[in-house]
């Protein structure tokens, strides 16, 4: 008997706004607690929220990127529980009106080309964080998360195995990242997963009962942590008991799942709507204005790397990591081979600035410096390691590669005259070798050649002083 799995993803993402959602405060990560707080978010009696349009429109970008609909109007309600980060008593987010509903992400696995309904997306804001490690024996509570923006996007059971899971996850950042939504940045929290699994008998339509993963905080683990539930879900099932819906929490420490609260203890939030703030309105005509804004996204893009610069789906996968990356990839093309362009990136480029550090790479060595560059090289002007050296020199002091290329007499040298200069110097050094090679010895060729490489300092022009050498050597 064959099982399959079926999984729902709960998707919060921070909003890269900068500000609190319903107050003037910045969001920073890993200031010292509670110095970016106000009366608003303290919940303080009296205090009013005033929307922050900007976080509004981001969300809004990430709705229609998402393939979802975003009704003319979507309002706010207050979803209440007691806990200490959250001083208000409770949490304004979308609960009956979401802003989108009904949308649709298609996505590359390992498994092939996917897609995935999306059931709805809402914006919320972030609760605090209490701090269990600062004083012994004590919880401090920190606010300067309270009140920041997130989207929660909230999936349908549509995925079949962890690994699905894990490249939806990782194109959904990605495209986030692309559309200027969000960082997505998991350390600091600005992506959190809650994941949701159940099995059944493959072939049948049914939901069973499901358990959700809560607290994994990176895209591997929430990989691992929904193998080894399914597992056990199969393994209970096969020995004829039921699954018990129930909620798990990941021990970050020992790297599996463990009861935190079965569905009879779960919460009744009392949701009721928010009435000091008005309901959201968007008409066709912003709708329209805003989708003509979206960039193309990742996956579009990575395909039409391959079909229009035919680089290998690896290099074009690596390449649309980033959009910045994806862009100067683009940059560089309309002067440099699109071949020559993914080496030059993927190699030396990411060497210095990181993988995916596209932004970092334009501002240090822009584009069309690095086609210069790689013009030199092309042309024999200097030999591809000196070309490797000329690029941390412009990347380290800002400098175009002729600038290098001159101040370091970096040039390779081809001149007839100059070669067998060097050349003379290192036959007359070793006539052994030279005699060794006569008698048929031809790997001696190969000793000569890294001689006068190092004569030269690698200005040696490679395949000129190889012929030249050869002529000579038939000479003798
Ligand atoms: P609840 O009412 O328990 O919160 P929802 O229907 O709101 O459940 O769904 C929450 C999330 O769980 C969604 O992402 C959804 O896709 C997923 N989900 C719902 N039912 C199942 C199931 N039987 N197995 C796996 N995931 C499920
Ligand atoms: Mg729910």
């Amino acid at each position: 008997m064959t099982w399959e799995a079926v999984i729902g993803l709960e998707v919060h993402v921070q909003l890269r706004s900068g500000r609190k959602l319903f107050c003037g405060d910045r969001v920073v990560f890993g200031d010292p607690p509670n110095t970016h707080v106000c009366p608003v978010c303290l919940g303080l009696p009296g205090a009013l929220p005033v929307l922050d349009r900007q976080a509004v429109d981001l969300a809004l970008r990430a709705a229609l990127a998402l393939g979802c609909t975003v009704p003319r109007t979507s309002t706010w309600a207050r979803k209440n529980y007691f806990y200490p980060d959250l001083p208000k008593g409770y949490q304004i987010t979308q609960f009956e009106h979401p802003m989108g509903i009904g949308g649709r992400v298609d996505f590359d696995s390992d498994g092939g080309a996917k897609s995935l309904r999306i059931r709805r997306i809402h914006v919320e804001e972030d609760a605090g964080k209490s701090l269990h490690a600062r004083r012994p024996g004590r919880t401090g509570i920190d606010l300067n998360r309270a009140g920041a923006p997130l989207v929660e996007i909230v999936t349908e059971p549509d995925l079949r195995s962890p690994g699905d899971a894990r490249a939806f996850l990782q194109s959904l950042k990605r495209d986030l990242a692309y559309l200027d939504v969000s960082d997505c940045n998991m350390e600091q929290g600005g992506l959190r997963v809650d994941a949701n699994v159940s099995v059944r008998r493959a072939g049948s339509a049914v939901l069973e009962a499901k358990v959700e993963i809560k607290n994994v905080n990176s895209f591997s683990y929430i990989e691992k942590a929904l193998t080894q539930e399914i597992a056990r879900q199969i393994e209970s099932r096969e020995a004829g008991s039921a699954v018990r819906a129930e909620t798990r929490v990941w021990d970050d420490r020992r790297r599996e799942l463990r009861t935190m609260r079965s569905k009879e203890e779960s919460s009744d939030y009392r949701y009721f709507p928010e009435p000091d703030l008005p309901p959201l309105a968007f008409g066709p005509e912003e709708l329209a204005a805003v989708r003509a804004t979206l960039p193309e996204l990742s996956r579009a893009r990575r395909r039409r790397f391959v079909s229009e610069f035919g680089v290998s789906t690896y290099a074009a996968g690596v390449l649309t990591r980033t959009r910045a990356w994806a862009d100067y990839f683009e940059a560089l093309a309309l002067d440099v081979a699109p071949g020559e362009a993914a080496n030059w990136i993927m190699g030396p480029i990411s060497a210095i600035v990181g993988e995916g550090g596209g932004s970092e790479a334009a501002i240090r060595v822009p584009p069309h410096r690095l086609a210069e560059l790689i013009a030199l090289v092309e042309s024999a002007a200097i030999s591809r390691s000196a070309g490797r050296t000329v690029l941390e020199a412009m990347a380290a002091e800002g400098v175009s590669a002729p600038e290098v290329v001159r101040r370091e007499g970096l040039g390779q040298v081809a001149d007839r005259q100059v070669l067998e200069g060097w050349i003379d110097t290192i036959l007359n050094e070793d006539e052994g070798a030279v005699a060794r090679y006569r008698a048929g010895e031809e790997q001696v060729l190969g000793h000569f050649m890294g001689r006068i490489m190092t004569l030269s300092a690698g200005r040696a022009h490679p395949t000129e002083v190889r012929r030249l050498l050869q002529e000579k050597l038939r000479e003798g």
